[in-house]
């Protein structure tokens, strides 16, 4: 089940959000900002003795609860009327239910929609084991990949409409670190298709550098390809 649809350009009625015209993020003023300042991928690297599921289990529930917070600042100007649709640079994100229906929502909805799916899943005992000795289920890692994958989308409109009400509330650092935090988390283990994060590269590659090896190792699960990925509208 392919759960991205990517697609057309601004609406012609439809409001702008501000980034849109020029991607203020961008500026060096901004990415020079940030809070912690030495090499992540130490912080992302599977530790020795440590088991590879509770290493993911563990960092992906921090990241949740982070990001969660991060778009709980802004979550007052994220609203029906300024995002009507989960936007980020050129691609429209619609969210499927459970029974695989499209389904058009505004930003806060799909956020929503996905905060309460990650809570459901990160606490969930049968998934989420935290006794010693529970197994990981199979689904285990397609779960993660899963979580990951929506926890970047709203990262994506974090910045993409919500980077000036970030930037007032000086929160930007937090924001650039949490986003390359979890950039470099998610590419040391393959768990978001880069073509769902290429839309956010140029950001990436100005807080991630040094760049890890960009292929992804060929023995990676396909899982769930997005072959509408690349039906992206670029406008660069
Ligand atoms: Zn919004």
């Amino acid at each position: 089940m392919d759960w991205l649809m990517g697609k057309s350009k601004t609406k012609p009625n439809g409001k702008k959000p501000p980034a849109e015209e020029k991607k203020q993020y961008l500026e060096l003023e901004y990415t020079k900002i940030r809070v912690v300042d030495f090499d992540l991928k130490e912080l992302v690297v599977l530790p020795r003795e440590i088991d590879l599921n509770e290493w993911l289990a563990s960092n992906t529930t921090t990241f949740f609860n982070l990001i969660n917070l991060q778009y709980s600042t802004i979550s007052e100007f994220c609203t029906g009327e300024t995002c009507q649709a989960m936007t980020a640079c050129n691609t429209i994100y619609y969210w499927y239910d459970e029974k695989g229906k499209k389904t058009k929502c505004t930003a806060p909805q799909y956020v929503d929609f996905v905060m309460s799916l990650c809570q459901k899943l990160v606490t969930d005992e049968e998934i989420f084991p935290t006794k010693y000795g529970k197994e990981f289920p199979n689904s285990f890692e397609s779960l993660v990949k899963k979580i990951c994958r929506y926890l970047f989308h709203v990262l994506a409109h974090l910045y993409w409409a919500h980077f000036k009400e970030t930037v007032a509330l000086d929160l930007q650092g937090h924001l650039n670190t949490l986003y390359a935090h979890f950039i470099v988390f998610i590419r040391e283990f393959n768990l978001v298709d880069p073509k769902e994060t290429c839309i956010m590269d140029d950001l990436s590659e100005i807080l991630c550098s040094p760049a890890p090896q960009p292929a992804p190792t060929p023995s990676a699960p396909a899982s769930t390809s997005s072959p509408s990925a690349q039906n992206h509208v670029t406008e660069r």
